[in-house]
């Protein structure tokens, strides 16, 4: 077996022109909110913490350094795209999801209403029943930059297990 950790933060402004934030989005869903988040591909900060979890796993590079936010080719990428990544290499080392925890910090909006299809999204993506993956959020009790609502944060910890049969 092997456990890999991931973490990730992306700041949240206002849509141009009063900020630079893109459409909110998180687990691959889209959610209404009035700000989003920074970043140079959609800024999905879940999808992102999940696919350095499985790739940590795997002692592979890091997001950064597959998917270079230098590269003008993931500008808005849509970040399923670095999970499929993730899963692929997962896939290809005979190893499948023993199970994902994943903690969402944020103030708002609430994450629990979105869970569960955040759960299966997550499930879809990395080939593995529903079961074995586990969202949750939780706020910042109004303090620090995430508590403000200035940012959003995820961690995540999974473990992969060699495919049996
Ligand atoms: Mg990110």
């Amino acid at each position: 077996m092997r456990i890999g950790h991931g973490y990730d933060l992306h700041r949240l402004e206002p849509p141009p022109p009063d900020g630079d934030g893109r459409p909110f989005i998180l687990g691959g869903l889209a959610l209404d909110h009035p700000t989003g988040p920074v970043g140079h591909s959609d800024g999905d900060a879940l999808l992102h913490a999940v696919t350095d979890a499985v790739l940590g796993a795997l002692g592979e590079p890091d997001i950064g350094r597959l998917f270079p936010d230098t590269d003008p080719r993931h500008d808005g990428e849509d970040s399923r795209v670095f999970l499929e990544e993730a899963t692929r290499r997962m896939t290809s080392r005979g190893l499948a999801i023993g199970n994902l925890d994943a903690t969402i910090i944020c103030e708002k909006p609430r994450i629990s209403p979105h869970a569960e299809a955040m759960e299966q999204q997550l499930a879809d993506l990395l080939g593995c029943e529903v079961d074995r993956i586990n969202v949750k959020g939780k706020t910042h009790e109004k303090v620090d930059a995430v508590g403000e609502g200035r940012a959003i944060e995820v961690h995540v910890v999974v473990l992969l297990e060699p495919v049996t049969g």
